[in-house]
């Protein structure tokens, strides 16, 4: 492999977070030369400050649910050449009370066969043998049997070594100033491109600030914690609660869940007030991600609140049937309340812009890179739900014979 700086490639990407490295994974997997331009020293964005929770049983379904299911397999894929842990216990998402409960009920009876969820209902003795009974506090437990464990702070570093490994260019230190037309203008110097893929995260400010200033977008600040166990307990699935059930596609339009909605704020509405919904994560070193809570804006505030990591901590205890050790804290933030899920924005002939509005990059970033690159060099149509209005402003790439 030759060392020397490519300053002309075919495909340029801007951004080293998932959603970048998805995209750079499908251009170079198709022999196309592909350099990386990244403004930090390595991917500090959301992708390292995530859970690592590759979902698939919380999508909605459709393109989302398909989304997920192509990513969890070429998490799957990559794990084992790039050196990277990725857990295949699944998750558990415990319902506490009747309402939750019946969220799950209605999950499985109408929803999860007919759209190939593969998800369980626990209860009774099948509850009770989880972790020697520890979890039989709980009301009923979802197993989501496809859901991955990974542990991000790895993960995307590693994913970083392989696809230099396969010839990807990296370029950390290097804030892209300007992108348009086949040119890079970066603090590393110019470069020159025949396709631009921009994915920047929630920096809705350096690169095309004109066209996404209309759109209003917002972020969203999580708070997160690291914790160990006081006593040893060895968890492997991911787990959640019913305080999830409204916030996930895949439950929250279910008539159930209504209900579920009405408890959370009768009985905590400081839940509701911080946006709180339990997530615990396992390490591949016994200990747990916890979060999160969720406050929006156009910008994100620096202040943590106290009174947020108590409520986590407790209701992780709970949950867990634990008491937790701190390890460490910070936050996260991602790109929120765009006009869907996803926004593919056609710059120009040689450029493109991809963007989330919700937290799933783990869980869908991989399917949609691979789509996006996939529909480029075949010239083939995006579903709707991903190109949106720039469909017929998509150029094909051209592979290398
Ligand atoms: C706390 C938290 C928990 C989450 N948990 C989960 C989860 O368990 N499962 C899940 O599916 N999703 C989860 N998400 C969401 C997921 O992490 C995001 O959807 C995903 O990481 C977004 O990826 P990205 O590549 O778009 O952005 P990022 O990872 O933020 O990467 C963008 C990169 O672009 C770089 N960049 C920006 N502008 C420029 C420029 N002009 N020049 C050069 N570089 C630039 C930035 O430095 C950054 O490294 C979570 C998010 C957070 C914050």
């Amino acid at each position: 492999m030759s060392h020397t700086i490519m300053d002309h490639v075919d495909v340029a990407i801007v951004g080293s977070g998932i959603l970048g490295l998805a995209h750079a994974l499908a251009a170079v997997k198709r022999g196309l030369r592909v350099a990386v331009f990244e403004r930090s020293t390595a991917p500090m964005g959301a992708s390292i400050r995530n859970f690592g929770m590759s979902l698939v049983t919380g999508q909605p379904p459709g393109i989302m649910l398909e989304l997920a299911q192509q990513t969890r397999a070429a998490w799957l894929d990559l794990a084992p050449r790039a050196n990277f842990s990725a857990r295949e216990a699944g998750s558990l998402l415990f319902a506490r009370s009747d309402a939750e409960h019946a969220v799950l009920e209605e999950f499985i009876a109408d929803r999860a066969e007919q759209h190939g969820y593969d998800a369980m209902l626990l209860e009774g003795e099948q509850l009770a043998a989880l972790y020697d009974g520890r979890f039989r506090h709980h009301r009923s437990a979802l197993r989501g049997s496809q859901d991955l464990q990974l542990y991000s702070r790895e993960a995307i570093p590693a994913l970083v070594r392989y696809l230099q490994a396969q010839g990807v260019q990296f370029h950390f230190n290097a804030l892209v100033k300007e992108a348009g037309d086949g040119r890079i203008s970066s603090t590393a110097g110019e470069f020159r491109a025949e396709h631009t893929v921009v994915c920047a995260g929630h920096d809705y400010q350096t690169l095309f600030a004109d066209r996404l200033g209309p759109m209003n977008l917002q972020v969203c600040r999580l708070q997160m914690l690291r914790a160990a166990a006081v006593e040893y307990f060895p968890l492997t699935h991911a787990l959640m609660t019913g305080l999830s059930l409204p916030h996930y596609g895949a439950f929250a339009d279910l008539p159930a869940t209504a209900a579920v909605r009405a408890e959370i704020e009768a009985k905590t509405p400081a839940l509701n007030r911080h946006g709180i919904h339990l997530l615990v994560s396992p390490t591949p070193y016994q200990e747990f991600v916890i979060g999160d809570s969720h406050h929006y804006g156009a910008d994100a505030e620096p202040f943590n609140n106290e009174e947020v990591d108590q409520l986590l901590i407790g209701l992780a205890e709970d949950t867990l049937g634990v008491r937790l050790k701190v390890l460490e804290r910070w936050q996260g933030v991602y790109g929120n309340k765009g006009p869907g899920p996803i926004s593919l924005l056609a710059i120009d002939a040689h450029t493109t812009a991809v963007l989330l509005h919700t937290g799933i990059g783990m869980s869908v970033g991989l399917g949609l890179g691979e789509r996006i690159i996939a529909a480029q060099v075949n010239g083939i149509a995006l579903p709707d739900a991903i190109a949106g209005t720039s469909q017929s402003l998509l150029v094909p790439l051209s592979v290398p014979k």
